[in-house]
Order: structure tokens, then sequence, then C-alpha cells
């Protein structure tokens, strides 16, 4: 296999990757990948808000059973009035009216700490659905521009890639193969092996592990460091 050909195909290529390159950076776009992390937290909110508010609500159904047993229990004392004649006896009625009170003051003072902390609450969560609703405009916003975008790359990419598959017609597979698999990770794939014994992209020295299949020019191997294919030029 000729490595000029394969040369050949790799300067087209070039052309094919810048686009893709350009597409790729479009997509991981900072401003987009945060409304994106953005919309993910706060539908990640919405089971607390619903767990605080139901938590809320038991409090509460707890303080109606409190004040239930409470009136209850003044019922039954206030039913036993006639029963006091001495002076002592309305002081004690006074001191536990006086404590029914209390309590009563404090759950209503609970009651109205809760209702406000529930109206807070549904304040907040529907806020975070507006902002949910809002950033879900700007992803299906961004996703039209992006398939815009796509087709685009597509429309430039298609003469390339036909050039392309009729220059792979003059390379062996297992070549094209592996150039393949190493252009997803790092472009150019083929870099050429300096006279020092150094692979020209990654800079290692690899003269012990590559010299002896670099007899001859056109001949190449793979970089052990960093997987690219190093040619003698
Ligand atoms: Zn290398």
């Amino acid at each position: 296999m000729s490595i000029a050909k394969m040369l050949e195909y790799q300067k087209l290529d070039r052309e094919l990757y810048l686009l893709q390159k350009d597409f790729y950076a479009f997509q991981k776009n900072e401003k987009f990948v945060y409304v994106q992390n953005t919309y993910k937290d706060k539908m990640k909110s919405l089971p607390e808000f619903n767990k605080e508010f139901d938590d809320l609500v038991s409090q509460l159904n707890e303080l109606v059973q409190k004040l239930e047993s409470l009136e209850k229990q003044k019922v039954d004392f206030e039913s036993n009035f006639d029963n006091f004649t001495a002076q002592e006896d309305f002081e004690q009625y006074q001191e536990m009216l006086k404590s029914f009170e209390d309590q009563l003051n404090a759950i209503s003072r609970e009651t109205a700490r809760i209702s406000k902390k529930m109206t807070d609450i549904s304040y907040d969560n529907k806020r975070v659905l507006e902002q949910i609703e809002n950033l879900q405009k700007q992803i299906t916003q961004y996703q039209q521009v992006l398939i815009g975008k796509q087709k685009e790359m597509m429309i430039k990419a298609k003469p390339i890639t036909d050039e392309l598959q009729k220059i792979a017609k003059g390379i062996d597979q297992e070549m094209l193969k592996k150039y393949a698999n190493c252009r997803k990770h790092r472009f150019p794939v083929l870099m050429p092996y300096t006279e020092e014994g150094n692979c020209s992209a990654c800079g290692m020295y690899v003269k012990i592990e590559v010299d002896k299949h670099l007899s001859k020019p056109g001949d190449y191997t793979e970089c052990p460091h960093c997987r690219r294919i190093l040619f003698k030029q």
C-alpha cells in the first residue's frame, strides 16, 4: 500500500474534519451546555418541592389533631365547672383555662408559620416551573438551529465524502480501518517519523519500539504513545 495514497486521503479528510470540528464545537457551546445543566437541576428540584410540601401538610394534620384533642379536653374540663365551690377550685380553673389558651395560641402560631412556608414553597415552585418552561423553549430553539447546522454541514461534506470514497478504493481496507479508529480520537492520523526517532505528533522518543518496523520510506507503524500511524519519509 502506498503511503502517498493514504496521505492524499488524509489531506482531503482534513476538510471534512474541520467541518465536523466546527459542528461539534457548536454542539458543545458553553451557553447551551449551561442551559441544559440548569434545566436538569431545576427538574431535579421539583420532587424536592413536593416532598417539602407533603411534609408540611402532614405537620399541619398533626396540628389539627392536637387542636381537636385540646378542644375535647377543654369541653370535658368545662363540663366539670359546676362541681367546684371553693375559691382555690376557681383559681385552679383559671389556671387551667390559661394553660389551654397558651396551647391554643402556640398551635395557632405554628399553623401560621407552616401556612406561610407552604405559600413560599408554592411561590418558589411556580417560579421554578416558569424557569423550566423558559429553559425548554431555549433548548428547543437551540436544537432547531443545531439541526440546521447539521444539514448545512452534511451538504458541504457530501462532495468531500464522495471524493474520499473514490480515493479509498486504492487503499488497503485494514489500513483504512486503523485510520478510522484513530481518527475518532485524534487528527491528523498519519504523521512522519523523525530522523531523530520521535513521533512528530506527540513528540515522544519512540526509536526503540518503532525503528525496526520503519526500514524504508513509506513503511508505517503505530506510535506506542499517541496511537497515530507513523510513517517513514
Ligand atoms: Zn505519537
